[in-house]
């Protein structure tokens, strides 16, 4: 994996004199190369003739100009200069009429800018160093340009990941000068180039900005609020173009995309950021199949030619059966360790919760079979398992550990029979040194505990040496048929979508919309890869009176606030669909970056602020005045008025 990899890496970077940091920077460059169709021009327009990771013996004898950074001085005699290629091996001039070139290679500290202008020379025998890309050469200067000296740093450049993320994310800008966010960027451009190209180039779709100040819309993610001039009012920034691409359809633009930036007030996580990017598309005429067609060529046609290419189709998986074998509606299909309902082989038990959870009319009892648990899991393990279920389920969770020799170890090993015992063997294709998990509830909430725990104990796994997931593995799969409404959380009576209140309902079960709408499913598909949902889209609905049904009875939202879409679909609206891919995600996923701010030039914090610039800032009263707004402290403001100023002490 790119992490492991990335980890590597940085152990490399941290003994600069090591020859391998020289082949990954040149094997990330190449890869960039590589996977675009024609090589770049690296240096037109600019003050060089050649970057400092491309020169051969092929060069030997050019006059070469080179800038970049100093990573590195041995003995005044040879400095190392970097930039996004790679680096070269500068041979510092020794001889009394060069004093002034020696003074400026010399004196400059680490991680100064430098111009250098030289001739490209053989290492004498001896020196070369095959493990470098340009190894059989180095550039004998004849003369030096300071073009900016570099302050004592924070930290070392190849220490980088190493350091915190707040200190990263506060000194971004050197942040980006390692190997691992060059890389993860320009693959980035790439993938997104390839994009663009299949799409607008063989796929004659138009790339259309919509607005980024809009208005409230019902339902969904919480909104950012920016207030105007006029009282009382306020934009609200999109959660996505949603609106916009569909009436875009209603105006004749029959195959839109846009790389979209969205927004959503909702707190960072590991796999999101207040700000985001979708790769936004929308298509009048189309169906299902047709969409997961053109996102499946287009990843196809974009991904890394480094990587094994993209098998197409998908597989799919209805949500019924992703629930019920994974827990989860983003199953990570790389492994098995299966959900299995095995109610039937319970109903006569003596385990007093399995008893209490089958005499209730949606109870269940489920299982999973731990590879290898009984070997690799710890008592401590079990417990933290148990305790995890028992705070977050209000459930219990039962190890038992069989044995094929018809043994069964447990702390209810005597309530479990023979022919129980043995049907789980059967069941679950128990082996020996495995480890079966069951609870009992439920259906939807007991699979839901078990996707949980069959995720925590994969980890536990791997952290213990056992291989469950293939490293270079890329799981796609689509999941299909999902319900068109959800019950809501926090009042179970009343439904909200599944997707969005635009999401048309499947052909078969219109019916179902005036009589028993949570019966209803959907035309929704979400792309998910390797446990993480990185796409979502719909067919839509295109009739008027539909969508006002769905918005009004059903969903009970304010269907003023959606007039303007409303009438739209009255004047002629196509049948259309579409779907957004998270480009955040799914560029965390193909670069292996721990988090998704790993692949965002400058994002946000967890707490959603911009360390390095220190946003969000406040702003004096007197300038609140135009909007008609004043700040209401809370309590602590004082607190809260200095923690705003030093955010990156408050944050990890
Ligand atoms: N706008 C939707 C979203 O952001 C995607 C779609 O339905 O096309 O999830």
């Amino acid at each position: 994996m790119f992490s492991c990899w990335l980890s590597r890496l940085c152990g490399e970077l941290s003994t600069p004199t090591r020859r391998t940091t020289q082949l990954i920077w040149s094997s990330a460059a190449r890869s960039m190369v590589l996977s675009s169709q024609r090589i770049p021009e690296l240096s037109s327009f600019v003050a060089r003739t050649n970057t400092c990771g491309e020169l051969r013996s092929s060069h030997l004898g050019q006059e070469v100009t080179l800038c970049g950074w100093i990573q590195f001085r041995r003995q005044n005699i040879f400095l190392v200069l970097r930039d996004f290629h790679g680096l070269v091996q500068v041979v510092i001039p020794q001889d009394e009429s060069a004093a002034s070139v020696k003074k400026i290679l010399c004196e400059a500290p680490m991680e100064s800018v430098v111009q250098v202008s030289g001739t490209v020379i053989s290492r004498p025998p001896g020196q070369k160093n095959p493990k470098m890309p340009t190894g059989e050469i180095e550039i004998k200067v004849k003369t030096a340009k300071l073009l900016n000296s570099c302050k004592k740093l924070p930290f070392e450049i190849k220490d980088f990941m190493k350091k915190t993320e707040t200190l990263r994310l506060q000194y971004r800008y050197l942040d980006l000068r390692s190997v691992q966010m060059q890389y993860n960027l320009r693959l980035r451009s790439q993938m997104v180039m390839k994009m663009r190209e299949y799409l607008c180039n063989l796929h004659g779709f138009v790339d259309v900005e919509t607005p980024t100040l809009f208005k409230r819309t019902p339902g969904g993610a919480k909104e950012f609020v920016i207030p105007s001039r006029e009282p009382g009012k306020f934009y609200s920034l999109p959660q996505s173009p949603q609106q916009f691409k569909q009436l875009l359809m209603v105006g004749g633009l029959d195959r839109y995309f846009q790389v979209a930036r969205c927004y959503r007030d909702e707190g960072s996580r590991p796999d999101r950021q207040p700000e985001f990017t979708q790769i936004d598309i929308e298509m009048s005429f189309v169906d299902q199949t047709g969409v997961q067609s053109l996102i499946e060529g287009l990843l196809q046609y974009s991904w890394p030619s480094d990587k094994d290419p993209l098998v197409v189709p998908f597989p799919s998986m209805p949500f019924a059966e992703a629930l019920a074998s994974y827990g989860t509606d983003k199953p990570d299909t790389r492994f098995g360790m299966k959900i299995v309902d095995i109610s039937d082989m319970f109903r006569n038990t003596e385990v007093g919760f399995l008893q209490d959870a089958l005499s209730k009319p949606q109870g269940t009892v489920k299982a999973i079979c731990i590879r290898k648990g009984a070997k690799y899991l710890k008592r401590k393990d079990i417990e933290s398992i148990r305790k995890f279920a028992a705070d977050h389920f209000n459930e219990e969770v039962l190890p038992i550990f069989l044995k094929t020799n018809e043994n069964c170890n447990s702390p209810v090993a005597k309530f479990i029979m023979e022919e129980q015992g043995l049907g789980l063997v059967k069941l679950l294709e128990t082996q020996e040194e495995d480890m079966v998990l069951l609870t009992a509830g439920e259906h939807k909430k007991a699979c839901s505990l078990m996707g949980k725990l069959r995720l925590e104990c994969a980890d536990l796994l791997e952290a213990r040496g056992v291989v469950l997931r293939d490293p270079a593995l890329f799981s796609f799969l689509w999941v299909v048929d999902f319900p068109l409404f959800l019950p809501k959380e926090e009042n179970p009576q009343e439904l909200e979508s599944a997707h969005h209140p635009f999401t048309a309902p499947h052909p078969s079960d219109i019916h179902l919309l005036y009589t028993e709408p949570h019966k209803v499913r959907s035309q929704h598909y979400d792309l998910v890869l390797n446990g993480n949902e990185i796409g979502g889209g719909s067919i839509r609905i295109h009739n008027s009176e539909l969508q006002h049904y769905v918005l009004d009875t059903v969903l009970k939202e304010d269907v003023k606030l959606l007039s303007h879409l409303l009438q739209a679909l009255d004047y002629g609206a196509p049948p259309h669909g579409g779907i957004a891919l998270g480009l955040d995600r799914l560029m965390c996923l193909v670069t292996g970056a721990p988090s998704i701010r790993d692949v965002i030039a400058f994002p946000k914090s967890f707490r959603g602020h911009d360390l390095m610039s220190n946003a969000p800032d406040s702003i004096p009263p007197e300038e609140l005045k135009p909007y008609h707004i004043q700040v209401s402290w809370p309590m602590d403001a004082e607190t809260e008025k200095s923690s705003s100023n030093h955010p990156c002490r408050s944050e990890s």
